[in-house]
């Protein structure tokens, strides 16, 4: 005689699994979602943390050039304009105080040159020195 060994499994009765992390998307901007292991774990793996610290430094480091880039573009046509408004001089002068509250920021030029023992610093178009005279700022501005 043949014995039938039946076995039921009740899935009611098998033990709960442990419950997972839910899945989160991957913070570097893959777009894919994963299961992570532990709740920390940002990234899908190494690779994807590695590419989103790099991504993030190129980024910023692209923010401060367009920031720099904006700043001289800036300045150049400041003197540009002040340049232009006085027609036929080889170089003018300009209170200061007057480009710098149109946002002209002497921190920012692309080199320095000498002439005639004056410092002059440049711009994509222009040169120029800043003075002194009677206790006020004077711009000095030369085409290049
Ligand atoms: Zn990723």
């Amino acid at each position: 005689m043949k014995q039938i060994k039946s076995e039921i499994i009740d899935p009611t009765i098998s033990a709960p699994l442990p419950r997972p992390i839910s899945a989160k998307e991957c913070e570097c901007g893959c777009g894919h979602s994963f299961s992570p292991r532990r709740r920390d774990n940002i990234y899908l793996n190494k690779q994807h943390a590695d590419f989103a610290y790099n991504h993030g430094k190129r980024k910023s480091k692209n923010k401060q050039r367009l920031i720099d880039d904006k700043a001289l573009r800036k300045n150049d046509n400041l003197l540009d304009k002040h340049f232009k408004s006085e027609k036929g001089q080889g170089e003018i002068d300009r209170f200061y105080d007057i480009l710098k509250a149109d946002g002209f920021q002497s921190g920012y030029y692309i080199g320095i040159y000498s002439q005639n023992e004056k410092e002059y610093y440049i711009s994509y178009r222009y040169m120029y020195r800043i003075y002194k005279s009677n206790g006020v700022l004077i711009i000095n501005i030369k085409k290049r």
